[in-house]
Protein backbone atom coordinates (compact mmCIF):
# COMPACT_ATOMS: atom_id res chain seq x y z
CA UNK A 1 0.00 0.00 0.00
CA UNK A 2 1.05 3.55 -0.56
CA UNK A 3 0.29 7.01 1.53
CA UNK A 4 0.88 10.68 0.09
CA UNK A 5 0.31 12.35 4.07
CA UNK A 6 -0.40 15.52 2.98
CA UNK A 7 0.00 19.21 3.74
CA UNK A 8 1.96 18.54 7.33
CA UNK A 9 4.53 20.55 9.29
CA UNK A 10 7.29 17.49 8.64
CA UNK A 11 9.86 17.44 11.69
CA UNK A 12 13.05 16.53 9.73
CA UNK A 13 16.79 16.62 10.26
CA UNK A 14 18.38 19.75 10.96
CA UNK A 15 22.40 20.49 11.80
CA UNK A 16 24.25 19.12 14.47
CA UNK A 17 21.93 16.52 16.17
CA UNK A 18 18.85 18.46 16.09
CA UNK A 19 15.55 19.09 13.80
CA UNK A 20 14.24 21.05 11.87
CA UNK A 21 10.18 21.67 10.73
CA UNK A 22 8.83 22.60 7.68
CA UNK A 23 5.66 22.19 5.41
CA UNK A 24 5.31 19.31 3.01
CA UNK A 25 3.87 15.97 1.81
CA UNK A 26 5.40 12.85 2.64
CA UNK A 27 5.47 9.54 0.48
CA UNK A 28 5.25 6.06 2.31
CA UNK A 29 5.51 3.22 -0.44
CA UNK A 30 5.51 -0.46 1.71
CA UNK A 31 7.22 -0.41 4.51
CA UNK A 32 9.85 2.93 3.92
CA UNK A 33 9.31 6.37 3.36
CA UNK A 34 9.64 7.25 -0.82
CA UNK A 35 9.66 11.47 -1.17
CA UNK A 36 9.73 14.01 1.88
CA UNK A 37 9.01 17.43 1.38
CA UNK A 38 7.92 18.46 -2.54
CA UNK A 39 7.04 14.47 -3.79
CA UNK A 40 6.48 15.10 -7.54
CA UNK A 41 3.34 15.79 -9.23
CA UNK A 42 3.17 12.83 -10.72
CA UNK A 43 2.09 11.60 -7.23
CA UNK A 44 -0.44 13.90 -6.84
CA UNK A 45 -3.12 12.03 -8.48
CA UNK A 46 -2.28 8.95 -8.39
CA UNK A 47 -5.57 6.35 -7.74
CA UNK A 48 -3.32 4.02 -6.17
CA UNK A 49 -1.92 5.99 -3.61
CA UNK A 50 -4.47 6.59 -0.71
CA UNK A 51 -4.07 10.35 0.38
CA UNK A 52 -4.03 11.59 4.46
CA UNK A 53 -4.66 14.61 5.15
CA UNK A 54 -2.25 16.30 7.97
CA UNK A 55 -3.60 19.98 8.14
CA UNK A 56 -3.20 21.66 10.86
CA UNK A 57 -0.83 18.82 12.00
CA UNK A 58 3.19 18.08 13.28
CA UNK A 59 4.51 15.03 11.56
CA UNK A 60 6.98 13.40 13.13
CA UNK A 61 9.38 10.19 13.15
CA UNK A 62 8.17 7.73 15.52
CA UNK A 63 9.64 8.37 19.48
CA UNK A 64 12.08 5.77 20.57
CA UNK A 65 11.93 4.53 23.89
CA UNK A 66 15.47 3.81 24.76
CA UNK A 67 15.13 2.23 27.93
CA UNK A 68 11.97 0.16 29.53
CA UNK A 69 11.08 -2.56 30.97
CA UNK A 70 7.64 -3.08 29.57
CA UNK A 71 6.21 -6.20 31.42
CA UNK A 72 7.12 -3.86 34.80
CA UNK A 73 3.47 -2.13 33.94
CA UNK A 74 1.65 -4.01 36.36
CA UNK A 75 3.39 -2.76 38.99
CA UNK A 76 2.73 0.72 38.20
CA UNK A 77 2.41 2.47 41.85
CA UNK A 78 2.91 -0.30 43.85
CA UNK A 79 6.60 0.64 45.53
CA UNK A 80 7.11 4.53 44.88
CA UNK A 81 9.52 6.75 47.03
CA UNK A 82 12.11 4.42 48.08
CA UNK A 83 16.30 4.04 47.22
CA UNK A 84 17.36 2.19 44.43
CA UNK A 85 18.80 -0.95 46.57
CA UNK A 86 15.84 -0.86 49.59
CA UNK A 87 13.29 -0.60 46.08
CA UNK A 88 14.29 -3.80 44.34
CA UNK A 89 15.64 -5.81 47.28
CA UNK A 90 12.62 -4.97 49.16
CA UNK A 91 9.53 -4.62 46.89
CA UNK A 92 10.50 -5.41 43.21
CA UNK A 93 12.29 -9.03 43.48
CA UNK A 94 9.84 -10.36 45.56
CA UNK A 95 7.28 -9.57 43.20
CA UNK A 96 9.41 -10.90 40.19
CA UNK A 97 10.08 -14.08 41.84
CA UNK A 98 6.44 -14.93 41.50
CA UNK A 99 5.23 -13.29 38.20
CA UNK A 100 4.74 -15.53 35.18
CA UNK A 101 5.28 -15.40 31.56
CA UNK A 102 1.56 -14.26 31.40
CA UNK A 103 2.08 -11.43 33.77
CA UNK A 104 4.55 -10.00 31.92
CA UNK A 105 3.12 -10.70 28.31
CA UNK A 106 0.03 -8.76 29.54
CA UNK A 107 2.29 -6.30 31.41
CA UNK A 108 4.28 -5.56 28.29
CA UNK A 109 0.68 -5.29 26.05
CA UNK A 110 -0.35 -2.17 28.32
CA UNK A 111 3.24 -1.01 28.03
CA UNK A 112 2.89 -0.96 24.25
CA UNK A 113 -0.80 0.36 24.60
CA UNK A 114 0.66 3.30 26.15
CA UNK A 115 3.31 3.94 24.04
CA UNK A 116 2.34 3.51 20.74
CA UNK A 117 -0.76 5.95 21.79
CA UNK A 118 1.98 8.21 22.66
CA UNK A 119 3.78 8.08 19.27
CA UNK A 120 6.38 5.64 20.18
CA UNK A 121 7.31 2.74 17.73
CA UNK A 122 10.47 1.22 19.29
CA UNK A 123 11.53 0.17 22.35
CA UNK A 124 14.73 -1.24 23.77
CA UNK A 125 13.82 -3.17 26.88
CA UNK A 126 15.28 -5.99 29.45
CA UNK A 127 13.37 -8.00 31.43
CA UNK A 128 12.41 -11.84 31.41
CA UNK A 129 10.04 -13.98 29.87
CA UNK A 130 11.34 -12.27 26.74
CA UNK A 131 9.47 -14.64 24.43
CA UNK A 132 6.18 -13.29 25.62
CA UNK A 133 7.37 -9.76 25.60
CA UNK A 134 8.44 -10.46 21.77
CA UNK A 135 5.24 -11.94 21.11
CA UNK A 136 3.30 -9.26 22.35
CA UNK A 137 5.62 -6.84 20.71
CA UNK A 138 4.39 -8.20 17.34
CA UNK A 139 0.72 -8.42 18.04
CA UNK A 140 0.37 -5.10 19.03
CA UNK A 141 2.33 -3.93 16.10
CA UNK A 142 5.63 -2.50 17.67
CA UNK A 143 9.21 -2.63 17.44
CA UNK A 144 11.31 -3.55 19.94
CA UNK A 145 15.40 -4.28 20.65
CA UNK A 146 14.85 -7.09 23.53
CA UNK A 147 16.92 -8.17 26.08
CA UNK A 148 16.72 -10.73 28.61
CA UNK A 149 18.24 -9.36 31.78
CA UNK A 150 20.99 -11.19 32.67
CA UNK A 151 21.71 -11.44 36.62
CA UNK A 152 25.18 -13.04 37.46
CA UNK A 153 24.40 -13.16 40.96
CA UNK A 154 21.30 -14.38 40.78
CA UNK A 155 19.86 -18.32 40.84
CA UNK A 156 19.75 -18.60 36.91
CA UNK A 157 22.75 -16.80 35.62
CA UNK A 158 23.53 -20.03 33.97
CA UNK A 159 20.74 -20.81 32.22
CA UNK A 160 19.98 -17.85 31.47
CA UNK A 161 22.89 -17.58 29.05
CA UNK A 162 21.79 -20.59 27.31
CA UNK A 163 18.14 -19.04 27.46
CA UNK A 164 19.53 -15.56 25.94
CA UNK A 165 21.15 -17.90 23.08
CA UNK A 166 18.43 -19.23 22.08
CA UNK A 167 15.94 -16.45 22.04
CA UNK A 168 18.73 -14.65 20.02
CA UNK A 169 18.58 -17.70 17.39
CA UNK A 170 14.65 -17.61 17.40
CA UNK A 171 14.27 -13.96 17.33
CA UNK A 172 17.30 -11.79 15.94
CA UNK A 173 15.69 -9.44 13.04
CA UNK A 174 12.90 -11.63 13.27
CA UNK A 175 9.13 -10.77 12.19
CA UNK A 176 10.06 -8.49 9.66
CA UNK A 177 13.01 -7.56 11.04
CA UNK A 178 11.18 -5.67 13.64
CA UNK A 179 12.89 -7.69 16.87
CA UNK A 180 16.27 -6.71 17.44
CA UNK A 181 18.12 -8.68 19.91
CA UNK A 182 21.11 -7.82 22.61
CA UNK A 183 22.38 -9.19 25.79
CA UNK A 184 21.35 -8.00 28.95
CA UNK A 185 24.11 -8.10 31.35
CA UNK A 186 21.91 -6.29 34.21
CA UNK A 187 24.57 -3.89 35.62
CA UNK A 188 28.13 -4.15 36.96
CA UNK A 189 26.80 -4.31 40.60
CA UNK A 190 24.94 -7.92 39.47
CA UNK A 191 27.50 -9.10 37.05
CA UNK A 192 30.89 -10.00 38.35
CA UNK A 193 33.86 -10.24 36.00
CA UNK A 194 33.64 -14.00 35.56
CA UNK A 195 29.73 -13.56 34.32
CA UNK A 196 31.19 -10.73 32.09
CA UNK A 197 33.66 -12.69 30.49
CA UNK A 198 31.56 -15.24 29.52
CA UNK A 199 28.52 -13.06 28.09
CA UNK A 200 31.00 -11.10 26.20
CA UNK A 201 32.52 -14.10 24.77
CA UNK A 202 28.84 -15.29 23.79
CA UNK A 203 27.80 -11.76 22.15
CA UNK A 204 31.13 -12.31 19.86
CA UNK A 205 30.21 -15.51 18.92
CA UNK A 206 26.48 -14.21 17.90
CA UNK A 207 27.82 -11.18 16.63
CA UNK A 208 25.17 -9.49 19.62
CA UNK A 209 25.21 -6.00 20.92
CA UNK A 210 24.73 -5.28 24.45
CA UNK A 211 22.07 -3.12 27.00
CA UNK A 212 23.48 -2.55 30.74
CA UNK A 213 22.74 -0.37 33.12
CA UNK A 214 25.45 1.95 34.01
CA UNK A 215 26.35 3.91 36.94
CA UNK A 216 23.22 4.89 37.95
CA UNK A 217 23.29 5.73 41.53
CA UNK A 218 26.75 7.26 43.53
CA UNK A 219 25.98 3.85 45.67
CA UNK A 220 26.98 1.66 42.95
CA UNK A 221 29.62 3.54 41.75
CA UNK A 222 31.17 3.64 45.59
CA UNK A 223 30.51 -0.48 45.83
CA UNK A 224 31.97 -1.42 42.43
CA UNK A 225 34.91 1.18 43.10
CA UNK A 226 35.52 -0.47 46.73
CA UNK A 227 35.32 -4.01 45.39
CA UNK A 228 37.36 -3.54 41.63
CA UNK A 229 38.84 -0.37 41.65
CA UNK A 230 37.36 1.35 38.90
CA UNK A 231 34.35 3.33 38.08
CA UNK A 232 31.22 1.04 36.34
CA UNK A 233 32.45 2.48 32.87
CA UNK A 234 36.04 1.30 33.74
CA UNK A 235 35.17 -1.64 35.06
CA UNK A 236 33.44 -2.92 31.73
CA UNK A 237 35.11 -1.50 29.49
CA UNK A 238 38.55 -3.80 30.72
CA UNK A 239 36.46 -6.96 30.85
CA UNK A 240 35.06 -5.80 27.14
CA UNK A 241 31.37 -5.01 27.46
CA UNK A 242 32.01 -1.99 24.40
CA UNK A 243 33.21 -4.52 22.03
CA UNK A 244 30.25 -5.62 20.28
CA UNK A 245 28.28 -2.70 18.92
CA UNK A 246 25.96 -1.66 19.16
CA UNK A 247 26.36 -1.57 23.29
CA UNK A 248 23.40 0.65 25.05
CA UNK A 249 24.48 2.18 28.39
CA UNK A 250 21.33 3.18 30.65
CA UNK A 251 21.20 6.12 32.76
CA UNK A 252 25.08 6.57 32.80
CA UNK A 253 24.68 9.23 35.47
CA UNK A 254 28.23 9.10 37.26
CA UNK A 255 30.26 9.22 34.06
CA UNK A 256 34.38 11.01 34.91
CA UNK A 257 35.83 12.89 31.44
CA UNK A 258 37.44 9.31 31.44
CA UNK A 259 34.44 7.39 31.37
CA UNK A 260 33.15 9.88 28.83
CA UNK A 261 35.82 9.73 26.49
CA UNK A 262 35.97 5.80 27.02
CA UNK A 263 31.95 5.85 25.60
CA UNK A 264 32.87 8.21 23.20
CA UNK A 265 35.96 6.08 21.79
CA UNK A 266 33.74 2.98 21.90
CA UNK A 267 30.72 4.80 20.26
CA UNK A 268 28.29 3.38 23.36
CA UNK A 269 25.09 4.21 23.15
CA UNK A 270 23.69 6.43 26.69
CA UNK A 271 19.62 6.10 27.01
CA UNK A 272 19.11 9.07 29.33
CA UNK A 273 16.07 8.69 32.06
CA UNK A 274 15.94 11.99 33.55
CA UNK A 275 12.00 11.52 35.42
CA UNK A 276 13.61 7.74 36.57
CA UNK A 277 16.77 9.79 37.69
CA UNK A 278 14.67 12.02 39.29
CA UNK A 279 12.18 9.74 40.63
CA UNK A 280 14.81 8.19 42.55
CA UNK A 281 17.32 11.10 43.46
CA UNK A 282 19.92 9.79 41.68
CA UNK A 283 21.12 12.25 40.00
CA UNK A 284 21.59 13.78 36.08
CA UNK A 285 23.78 12.41 33.35
CA UNK A 286 26.13 15.16 31.78
CA UNK A 287 24.30 14.97 28.39
CA UNK A 288 25.36 18.49 26.88
CA UNK A 289 29.05 16.80 27.17
CA UNK A 290 28.72 13.39 26.20
CA UNK A 291 26.84 14.84 22.66
CA UNK A 292 29.62 17.27 22.52
CA UNK A 293 31.77 13.74 22.29
CA UNK A 294 29.54 12.40 19.63
CA UNK A 295 28.39 9.94 22.44
CA UNK A 296 24.95 8.94 20.76
CA UNK A 297 22.26 9.85 23.47
CA UNK A 298 18.47 8.75 23.35
CA UNK A 299 15.64 9.28 25.77
CA UNK A 300 14.28 6.22 27.97
CA UNK A 301 11.50 6.14 30.51
CA UNK A 302 12.58 3.16 32.70
CA UNK A 303 9.87 0.67 33.65
CA UNK A 304 6.59 2.12 34.69
CA UNK A 305 7.34 1.15 38.07
CA UNK A 306 10.02 3.66 38.47
CA UNK A 307 8.76 6.50 36.33
CA UNK A 308 4.76 5.87 36.76
CA UNK A 309 4.67 6.71 32.34
CA UNK A 310 6.19 5.68 29.43
CA UNK A 311 5.78 9.21 27.96
CA UNK A 312 8.56 10.10 25.79
CA UNK A 313 7.15 14.13 25.74
CA UNK A 314 7.50 14.14 29.58
CA UNK A 315 11.01 12.75 28.84
CA UNK A 316 12.18 15.82 26.52
CA UNK A 317 10.50 18.30 29.03
CA UNK A 318 12.30 16.80 32.07
CA UNK A 319 15.68 16.06 30.52
CA UNK A 320 15.51 19.91 29.11
CA UNK A 321 14.62 21.65 32.47
CA UNK A 322 16.28 20.13 34.55
CA UNK A 323 19.77 20.79 32.33
CA UNK A 324 18.94 24.51 32.33
CA UNK A 325 18.96 24.39 36.03
CA UNK A 326 21.83 22.40 36.83
CA UNK A 327 23.71 24.69 34.35
CA UNK A 328 21.84 27.54 35.38
CA UNK A 329 21.34 28.60 31.41
CA UNK A 330 18.30 28.13 29.41
CA UNK A 331 19.84 27.47 25.75
CA UNK A 332 20.80 24.32 27.58
CA UNK A 333 19.33 21.26 25.71
CA UNK A 334 16.86 23.19 23.32
CA UNK A 335 13.53 22.32 22.03
CA UNK A 336 15.37 21.06 18.55
CA UNK A 337 17.85 18.50 20.36
CA UNK A 338 15.04 17.06 22.21
CA UNK A 339 12.94 15.87 19.68
CA UNK A 340 16.51 14.64 18.07
CA UNK A 341 17.07 12.58 20.68
CA UNK A 342 13.77 11.11 21.02
CA UNK A 343 13.42 9.90 17.81
CA UNK A 344 17.14 10.07 15.44
CA UNK A 345 19.36 10.31 18.55
CA UNK A 346 17.62 6.80 20.16
CA UNK A 347 17.60 4.82 17.01
CA UNK A 348 21.27 5.41 16.51
CA UNK A 349 21.64 4.22 20.50
CA UNK A 350 20.11 1.23 19.62
CA UNK A 351 22.05 0.65 16.74
CA UNK A 352 18.97 1.15 14.01
CA UNK A 353 20.65 3.32 10.71
CA UNK A 354 17.94 3.41 8.68
CA UNK A 355 15.18 4.88 11.80
CA UNK A 356 14.18 7.77 13.40
CA UNK A 357 14.26 10.04 10.55
CA UNK A 358 11.78 11.51 7.97
CA UNK A 359 14.27 10.88 5.37
CA UNK A 360 13.61 8.80 1.70
CA UNK A 361 14.72 5.28 2.33
CA UNK A 362 14.43 5.04 6.10
CA UNK A 363 11.96 2.73 7.66
CA UNK A 364 8.48 4.17 7.67
CA UNK A 365 8.14 4.61 11.43
CA UNK A 366 5.87 8.05 11.87
CA UNK A 367 3.32 9.83 14.23
CA UNK A 368 0.92 12.59 13.17
CA UNK A 369 0.53 15.05 15.89
CA UNK A 370 -2.72 16.92 15.88
CA UNK A 371 -1.97 20.76 16.79
CA UNK A 372 -5.49 21.61 17.36
CA UNK A 373 -5.68 21.29 21.27
CA UNK A 374 -5.72 24.52 23.67
CA UNK A 375 -2.17 23.81 25.17
CA UNK A 376 -0.71 23.77 21.29
CA UNK A 377 -2.40 27.18 20.32
CA UNK A 378 -1.26 28.87 18.74
CA UNK A 379 1.67 27.78 16.89
CA UNK A 380 4.84 30.63 16.11
CA UNK A 381 7.45 27.48 16.42
CA UNK A 382 6.55 23.41 16.49
CA UNK A 383 9.36 22.22 17.45
CA UNK A 384 9.16 24.68 20.54
CA UNK A 385 5.10 23.04 20.70
CA UNK A 386 6.29 19.75 20.31
CA UNK A 387 9.26 19.31 22.45
CA UNK A 388 7.23 21.61 25.81
CA UNK A 389 3.54 22.17 25.32
CA UNK A 390 2.71 18.52 23.63
CA UNK A 391 1.86 15.18 25.22
CA UNK A 392 0.34 11.77 24.01
CA UNK A 393 -3.05 12.27 23.64
CA UNK A 394 -1.74 14.93 21.03
CA UNK A 395 -0.93 12.09 18.82
CA UNK A 396 -3.67 10.81 16.70
CA UNK A 397 -1.85 8.48 13.85
CA UNK A 398 0.83 6.27 14.13
CA UNK A 399 2.81 3.95 11.30
CA UNK A 400 4.50 1.47 11.71
CA UNK A 401 6.73 -0.24 8.87
CA UNK A 402 4.00 1.80 6.53
CA UNK A 403 1.06 0.28 8.58
CA UNK A 404 -1.52 2.52 10.51
CA UNK A 405 -1.15 0.99 14.03
CA UNK A 406 -3.02 3.76 15.62
CA UNK A 407 -5.93 5.46 13.39
CA UNK A 408 -7.90 8.72 15.32
CA UNK A 409 -6.11 7.95 18.54
CA UNK A 410 -7.79 4.29 18.37
CA UNK A 411 -4.94 1.40 18.06
CA UNK A 412 -5.84 -0.82 15.00
CA UNK A 413 -4.33 -4.10 15.79
CA UNK A 414 -5.97 -5.23 19.09
CA UNK A 415 -8.73 -4.57 21.60
CA UNK A 416 -7.59 -1.71 23.98
CA UNK A 417 -9.95 -2.36 26.86
CA UNK A 418 -9.74 -5.81 26.34
CA UNK A 419 -5.74 -5.27 27.39
CA UNK A 420 -6.80 -2.86 29.96
CA UNK A 421 -9.58 -5.12 31.64
CA UNK A 422 -7.01 -8.30 31.55
CA UNK A 423 -4.27 -6.17 33.05
CA UNK A 424 -6.55 -5.13 35.90
CA UNK A 425 -7.26 -8.85 36.78
CA UNK A 426 -4.08 -9.93 36.56
CA UNK A 427 -2.32 -7.72 38.62
CA UNK A 428 -4.70 -8.33 41.24
CA UNK A 429 -3.88 -12.13 41.08
CA UNK A 430 -0.04 -11.05 41.17
CA UNK A 431 -0.79 -9.85 44.37
CA UNK A 432 -2.62 -12.66 45.77
CA UNK A 433 0.70 -14.86 44.36
CA UNK A 434 2.82 -11.99 46.35
CA UNK A 435 1.00 -12.62 49.54
CA UNK A 436 0.63 -16.02 49.49
CA UNK A 437 -2.67 -16.68 48.80
ZN1 LIG B 1 16.29 0.14 33.91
Amino acid sequence: MKYRIKGGLLVIPGAGGTVQATKGDILIGNDRIEAVGDIGFQHHHAEDIAVIDAQGCAVIPGLINAHCHAGMSLLRSYADDMRLQPWLEEAIWPVEAVMTPDDIYWGTLLSGLEMLKGGVTTFADMYFAMEDVANATVEIGMKAVLSLGLIGIGPNAAEDLLATKAFFDTWHQGADDRIHVQLGPHAPYTCPPEYLREVVTLAKELGAGIHVHIAETEDEVDGVGQTYGRTPVEYLDDLGVFDTPPVLGAHCVYVTNQDQAILADRQVGVAHCPQSNQKLGAGIAPIPAMRALDIPVGLGTDGAASTGRLDLWAEMRAASYVQKVIDRDPEQLKAKEMLYMATRGGALALGLDDTGALVPGFRADLAIVDLSAAHLTPCHDPIALLAYAAGPSDVRDVMVDGEWVVRDCHLTTLDENKILRRCREQSKTLMQRVRGE
